[in-house]
């Protein structure tokens, strides 16, 4: 579904990406892990076209991905971004509309809609709450929804379990492989290693911009590499 091939992606003199190569198969929960400054959110955000990229090939679906954001959504790739990013002063509803903004069809905005609070009965039941209101596990599942009105092929999550307590990353992780079995491809971009190799069906690590380490994720959790580096194993 993704094919990315040798991306650049440089801030200035600081080079952010050094030649990422990584692909992800459709039906796929691909997961990208690495330390704080790795390069994950560019690589993101380079998919996304929110940054520019110096060089490299991004193939999705078999053709070119384009480079401005909102043909980007329409091509079926869409992105969560870090920190939920929810409009808290509008309604949960009003932030799931927001979501499918692209989408001219009601009808078939008011079935994503109710396939997502098929998916989200919490959200169903807060409908009319502002998104301020709710918690940070709730904010997280409100990002992800919104994600989904737009119908994605793929989605790209970035860090979905930061700040959330356990319990609560496990609700979470439970839903995107609910989301895989309907059909949508995961790119997942997380700090929390053990979570995102676990639900893995391919991974790789990244650092200082480079892919350093890659294989299904039941292998990157034996690795002693990986282990003592990101897995909080000595
Ligand atoms: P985090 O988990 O902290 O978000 P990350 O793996 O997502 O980390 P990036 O945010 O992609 O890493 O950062 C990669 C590198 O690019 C870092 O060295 C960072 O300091 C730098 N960087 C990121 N955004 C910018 C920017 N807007 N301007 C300059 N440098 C940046």
């Amino acid at each position: 579904m993704l094919e990315v091939r040798d991306l650049y992606v440089s801030y200035g003199k600081v080079a952010a990406l050094n030649g990422v190569t990584l692909s992800v198969p459709e039906g796929s929960i691909v997961s990208l892990i690495g330390s704080n400054g790795a390069g994950k959110s560019t690589f993101l955000n380079a998919l996304s076209g929110l940054v520019r990229i110096k060089s490299g090939d991004i193939k999705f679906k078999g053709a070119p991905l384009s480079r401005l954001p909102h043909v980007i959504v329409g091509q079926g790739l869409v992105q969560v971004p870090e920190g939920r990013k929810i409009f808290s002063g509008l309604t949960v509803r009003e932030n799931l509309l927001a979501g499918a903004y692209l989408n001219r069809n009601r009808r078939e905005v008011q079935q994503a809609l109710e396939e997502v609070f098929a998916l989200f009965p919490i959200l169903k039941e807060r409908q009319k709450q502002y998104g301020g209101t709710l918690s940070g596990g709730e904010q997280q599942m409100l990002a992800i929804a919104r994600g989904l009105m737009a119908r994605p092929k793929l989605l790209a999550l970035d860090e979905p379990s930061l700040g959330l307590a356990p319990l609560i990353v496990r609700g979470i992780f439970e839903l995107i492989k609910k989301i895989r079995s309907r059909g949508v491809t995961i790119l997942l971009v997380e700090q929390n290693a053990n979570k995102a190799l676990e639900i893995a069906d391919y991974a790789y690590v990244l650092e200082n911009g480079r892919v350093i380490c890659q294989g299904s994720g039941q292998e990157l959790l034996h690795d002693e590499a990986v282990k003592r580096a990101y897995l909080g194993i000595r």
